[in-house]
């Protein structure tokens, strides 16, 4: 954010300290001794002086990686915006998640990666932004049940996901969930069990499914609602 004359007031998201507010001073006059190196998808080495206020103030600030490519690509571009989004507001005290910290280089770096002027799939796609958001479900303790039904245990003729059961749930519990197919039940395994680079493919309506079943479990159980995560063309 612009602040007074020639500041920015930054959220930045750290290992130790959680997601913090600084203000760095003068960063945008012409010859600012931050050079342009304070914006946003940055990863930063920072110093960081902590005085009275509520927030902190850059002292010094080296580029671990500025992600240059990442700007070249629209798509990528706005899925970076959304992961961070959706960190801040996951994540938004001070409790240290070092977890979430490793995560989000390592989405930022793939997206950074894999830009292209006619991007969209893979880690910027919508897929790739789900299997983000059901990796951070996990970080957060709030992974959903998805081995049997959430409700009762049985482990089949699983049809739906309930937000407030926390998972999948069978068809004698499927009152006040919503529809949940094998595909997107699949998808959401997979993201959750392996890695971001090897993050699962499924349809588009699966994909729905997916997201919301990712709304409703971070509404009952965080009550936090994120932005859509991905914007159709
Ligand atoms: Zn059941």
């Amino acid at each position: 954010m612009r602040y007074g004359e020639a500041d920015r007031i930054l959220h930045l998201y750290t290992p130790a300290r959680g997601r913090v507010g600084a203000i760095a001073k003068g960063v945008r006059r012409a010859r600012s001794r931050f050079g342009g190196r304070l914006e946003p998808f940055f990863r930063i080495q920072a110093e960081l002086h902590e005085g009275r206020g509520e927030l902190l103030t850059v002292t010094g600030a080296q580029t671990i990686d500025p992600h240059a490519r990442l700007r070249t690509d629209a798509r990528a571009l706005d899925a970076a915006a959304r992961a961070c989004d959706a960190v801040g507001r996951m994540f938004e005290t001070g409790e240290p998640h070092p977890g979430v910290f490793n995560l989000l280089c390592r989405q930022l770096a793939l997206l950074d990666a894999q830009a292209a002027p006619d991007g969209g799939s893979g880690a910027a796609g919508r897929g790739g932004s789900l299997s983000f958001r059901l990796k951070l479900l996990l970080a957060a303790g709030l992974a959903p049940q998805l081995g049997a039904c959430a409700n009762c245990g049985e482990p089949e003729h699983l049809v739906g996901f309930s937000g407030a059961a926390g998972g999948v749930v069978c068809a004698a519990c499927e009152a006040g969930s919503f529809a949940l197919g094998e595909e997107a039940h699949g998808f959401m395994a997979d993201a959750l069990g392996k890695s971001l680079t090897e993050a699962p493919v499924a349809g588009e309506q699966a994909l729905g499914q997916v997201e919301r079943a990712v709304a409703a479990t971070l509404e009952h159980h965080a009550h936090v609602r994120l932005m859509p995560a991905f914007a159709a063309a």
